[in-house]
């Protein structure tokens, strides 16, 4: 197992971390620390303005290949791009859905038609997603999904039905993926389509939804009659499941790897604390610090590990399926740990508005990390399943 970098790989890292330095000024240095889980709602329009300059720089969509506008950067390299984001305090991506999750798959999956019509936006800093997979019934259980896709021949578009929820961002994307049931008879995951939908259109609404800590990221997106072109769903009717599967490979993939860096980022911030308000004379709460900050160097050498098994075709080692489940159970107690350090400062209102200071607002939102992108209960389904053959879960 490689321990370090390779030298070409730090000459990277000193790149980026040069133009991050350079240009996370001015009017971006408001930004910094600014957008990430729990704070997204904030400066949305001078993140979009941000996008633009990482595109101006080339550090939009640095994984994808160079022929779609990308710098094909190894593994390895994504990573150090995302620690250096992190270590800079760059702020949090409004084109992640974008350009880590929308992107790649069009590339993988969809026709030269969309490459063509949906890569430049994204690449851009233009154009921003949202994803639409949850439902009200379906969220583990995506193949639960109810929302329908018919297609009429007298428009030749697809008229889309139904309701998705907890869309992040909905409120500021120009367009949407979403699963939806093609065909209306199948059950499971057949008889799915995966579309590329317009959001700004009158069949779609999009409903905030106010989260604990009074702010509203997601949304609830409701689809009446909303259209669709014929050539915006990817892959053929039917092949939805393999599209959206495909997605969530690079959704559990190779840019969380590099979010250590903004780990390290709170649990300093919350070290800091203890020392100053005393805390950390308590030896349970250093313990507890310590016990945070191994969690931290373990998710590190596990990259590590995942990484030297780079077979230079994108994929990381079965190792990188722990992952998930890791950071979200160790970023949930850091939540906690902050919480026990503030103490009666910790506090709020019983009910919004309120303003939270940054480790209020840490705590509320990593209620969620152990939901989102996957609950702990699924990843640990897919541990058993995919990573250590055990038999499959059964259903009824
Ligand atoms: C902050 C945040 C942002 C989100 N953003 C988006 C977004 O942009 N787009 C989007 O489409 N979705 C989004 N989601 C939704 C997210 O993907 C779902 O919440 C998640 O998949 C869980 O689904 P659910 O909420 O329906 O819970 P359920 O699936 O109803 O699960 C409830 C409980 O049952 C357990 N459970 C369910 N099935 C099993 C099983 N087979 N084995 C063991 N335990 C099981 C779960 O682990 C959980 O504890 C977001 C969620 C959050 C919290």
């Amino acid at each position: 197992m490689k321990l370090q970098f390779s030298e070409k790989d730090e000459a990277f890292r000193a790149e980026i971390a040069g133009w991050l330095k350079d240009n996370l000024t001015g009017e971006f240095a408001q930004l910094k620390f600014r957008g990430g889980p729990g704070d997204e709602h904030m400066f949305p329009e001078e993140r979009k303005r941000w996008e633009q300059k990482l595109a101006e720089g080339r550090w939009t969509c640095v994984g994808w290949p160079e022929q779609y506008g990308g710098r094909g950067l190894s593994i390895e390299q994504q990573v150090i791009f995302y620690e250096e984001y992190a270590r800079a305090g760059a702020p949090g991506r409004m084109g992640h859905i974008g350009d880590g999750l929308a992107g790649p798959t069009i590339i993988a999956f969809g026709s030269e038609e969309q490459k063509a019509k949906y890569l430049p936006g994204i690449l851009a800093g233009t154009e921003f997603w949202c994803q639409g997979y949850s439902e009200p019934g379906a969220g583990s259980d995506l193949a639960n999904v109810k929302t329908k896709a018919r297609f009429d021949e007298a428009s030749g578009k697809w008229i889309i039905n139904g309701q998705k929820v907890w869309t992040s961002l909905a409120h500021e994307s120009e367009y949407c993926f979403v699963v939806a049931r093609t065909d209306p008879d199948s059950v499971a995951h057949k008889g799915l389509g995966f579309f590329l939908v317009k959001m700004d259109q009158p069949g779609v609404t999009v409903r905030p939804i106010e989260q604990i800590t009074g702010t509203s990221e997601f949304n609830e997106v409701f689809f009446d009659d909303a259209e669709c072109d014929a050539g915006d769903i990817v892959g053929e009717p039917g092949d939805g499941w393999k599209v959206a599967m495909g997605l969530l490979g690079f959704e559990r993939g190779v840019s969380t790897l590099g979010q250590q860096m903004a780990f390290q980022n709170e649990l300093d911030e919350v070290v800091k604390l203890a020392r100053e308000n005393g805390a950390a004379e308590d030896p349970q709460i250093r313990q507890r610090l310590a016990q945070a900050h191994i969690g931290l160097k373990l998710m590190r050498y596990n990259s590590m590990r995942m990484l030297s098994g780079d077979k230079g075709d994108g994929s990381l080692q079965k190792e990188a399926l722990i992952y998930k489940l890791y950071w979200a159970s160790w970023h949930r107690d850091l939540g906690e740990l902050a919480v026990d350090i503030m103490g009666p400062e910790a506090n709020i209102l019983p009910e919004a508005p309120y303003e939270l200071n940054r480790l209020q607002s840490l705590f509320l939102f990593t209620r969620s990390d152990t939901i989102y992108g996957g609950t702990n209960q699924i990843q640990r389904n897919i541990i058993a399943e995919r990573g250590l053959g055990m038999p499959k879960e059964p259903k009824w």
